[in-house]
């Protein structure tokens, strides 16, 4: 029977699976146990014992440091960067573009695409939700944010990233000299997963091809990806971030950025600077120069 872990332990240890994770690392084996070393750990008192991440030089990023003193007061309805590596299984693959939707028609577009979602039921989802969290912004937005799912303030609102992470999110969007508003926000699912946990496969194929109707419609220039839930149903495909961050992929006619998810750099705000220097790819793809200090 595999071990019952204490809350906190558990918490230490999936945080230090995550940690593997962004470094590339995914593959993990257990050694076979010798059942009398078995035997002796039980009989051993329990001891806590900590299991974060190991210590990396701080940032020096503007709105890295503004957002330093939240890293131990993350909201519980925050979602997880992956709280667990997703089980293997096929991910939607989007059929080809349709055609180019004039500009003056995109808000209409995307109005028929909410209509078809409906009062959807069509996955477990739906039986735990308040809103649906259906996309901000503008409908001829430059630049797309794609994020994982809704958390609490957004199931409570319909609007997504409302809470501590769109907080950050704003933030950076606005370190991009961007107004949110110029730009478009959606989620990989569209209702809230119980406890802000990953949303299973069924559940992201399920409501991933409204996702790429949306970006098919507004056509953006450039598409960030926050974090790995958003990258692998963008891209098809599972594979660890650190080997997908730091460059562009071309996809459906965008520029595809993946970088860390808001909630992750809430968690470990010392990755704030390896985000900005993915954001800082979008802005030159999209001719921006970041705003003038004062
Ligand atoms: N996290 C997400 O991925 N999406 C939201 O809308 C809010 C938090």
């Amino acid at each position: 029977m595999p071990p019952a872990f204490d809350p906190a332990t558990r918490e230490a240890l999936l945080a230090r699976v995550r940690f593997y994770r962004d470094l590339g690392l995914t593959e993990f084996y257990r050694r076979p146990v010798d059942p009398a070393l078995q035997a002796q750990l039980e009989a051993m008192p329990e001891q806590p014992e900590t299991l974060g991440a190991p210590s990396i030089p701080r940032p020096s990023a503007e709105w890295v440091g503004k957002q330093e003193s939240q890293s131990s007061s993350v909201p519980d309805s925050s979602p997880q960067e992956n709280p667990a590596i997703a089980p293997r299984k096929p991910i939607f693959t989007p059929p080809a573009q349709p055609a180019i939707i004039p500009a003056a028609d995109r808000a209409a577009a995307l109005q028929l695409i909410r209509e078809d979602i409906g009062d959807c039921t069509r996955c477990a989802l739906h039986a735990g939700r308040n809103k649906i969290v259906f996309g901000d912004g503008s409908p001829n937005a430059r630049l797309f944010f794609v994020g994982e799912g809704p958390g609490a303030d957004e199931d409570a609102q319909g609007i997504p990233f409302v809470g501590k992470a769109g907080q950050l999110l704003n933030n950076m969007i606005n370190a991009m000299g961007l107004k949110r508003e110029e730009v478009y926000i959606a989620n990989v699912v569209k209702c809230r997963p119980p406890g802000n946990r990953t949303p299973e496969p069924e559940e992201g194929n399920t409501c991933s091809p409204f996702l790429f109707r949306q970006i098919d419609v507004i056509r953006p220039q450039v598409i960030v990806a926050l974090g790995a839930t958003a990258a692998t149903y963008l891209l098809g495909q599972r594979q660890p971030l650190a080997g997908l961050r730091g460059r562009v992929h071309a996809w459906r006619g965008s520029q595809l950025i993946v970088t860390y998810h808001p909630a992750f750099l809430l968690r470990d705000p010392r990755q704030k600077k390896e985000a900005w220097a993915d954001l800082q790819i979008a802005m030159r793809e999209l001719g921006l120069k970041p705003p003038a200090k004062g």
